[in-house]
């Protein structure tokens, strides 16, 4: 699969955009950074986005998304999440006062379905996907995709969340990759720990050095402040993105 960072800084600073990964061009991961990132004709082939959480540096571009998807003739898209999400985005975003109503925006013409992840795994754009509960707020989900025999997973943002890590570990050299929430140093552990974040400390206790040695652990949401410091705090197995980047898994 081809995973391209669009985004993946843990606030917007210049230079830096906020969460979102495209898969294979169709399938996004959070909405953060799109629109002012891709072309209109990029936006026009996305059919299916997975929200990890409602918060606004991972939602802040569907709107302009759903835009550009109105004003040209393309596809519908379905836009996943956990229920509580999908209520957040309904109640706070698409109200008719912020933007407008879903139901709204569909009266020209069907082009946004708004879907709940159901448990176990479901097949969206070619993958098998499965939505995970973690430790951040009410509804957030990380995302484990799957195709062929490569497996990645997507923390979203997270606190200490050892299902988490229990997840990842028991996936074996299977998983290819393990994009990881490493938002803040290690000296705003407290910080961290209150806004249920990891730090690289927190990372390292988590992973206890038992991932197989052929999973590429990743660090993102790195807040751009903290950049420097974060990455001379990482474990020496662990990489870090800063958006831009291409993979090939
Ligand atoms: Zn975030
Ligand atoms: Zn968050």
């Amino acid at each position: 699969m081809k995973v391209e960072i669009l985004g993946c800084s843990g606030s917007v600073m210049q230079g830096y955009n906020t969460t979102s990964i495209l898969l294979n061009r169709e399938t996004l991961i959070d909405a953060g950074s799109v629109s002012s990132v891709l072309s209109e004709d990029a936006v026009c082939t996305i059919r299916h986005i997975l929200i990890t959480h409602a918060h606004i540096d991972h939602i802040k571009e569907l709107p302009f998304i759903l835009d550009t998807l109105f004003s040209s003739s393309a596809h519908g898209v379905v836009i996943w999440a956990s229920r509580p999400t999908l209520e957040a985005l309904t109640r706070n975003v698409f109200n008719g006062m912020i933007w407008p109503e879903i139901r709204d925006l569909n009266a020209r013409k069907d082009v946004i379905t708004f879907s709940e992840v159901p448990p176990g795994e479901f097949v969206i754009g070619g993958f098998r996907v499965t939505g995970h509960p973690v430790d951040h707020i009410p509804g957030s989900l990380c995302y484990e995709v799957s195709q062929g025999g490569s497996t990645v997973i997507f923390s979203g943002d997270t606190g200490f969340d050892s299902a988490l890590f229990d997840l990842a570990l028991s996936r074996g050299p299977g998983l290819k990759a393990f994009f990881v929430d490493v938002s803040f140093p290690d000296r705003m552990e407290k910080i961290a720990r209150l806004s249920r974040h990891l730090t690289p400390l927190l990372l390292k206790q988590g992973i206890d050095g038992r991932m197989d040695p052929s999973t590429r652990i990743i660090a993102y949401h790195i807040k751009p402040k903290y950049l420097d410091e974060v990455v001379a705090e990482l474990p020496p197995n662990v990489a870090y993105i800063v958006g831009g980047e291409v993979f090939e898994f």
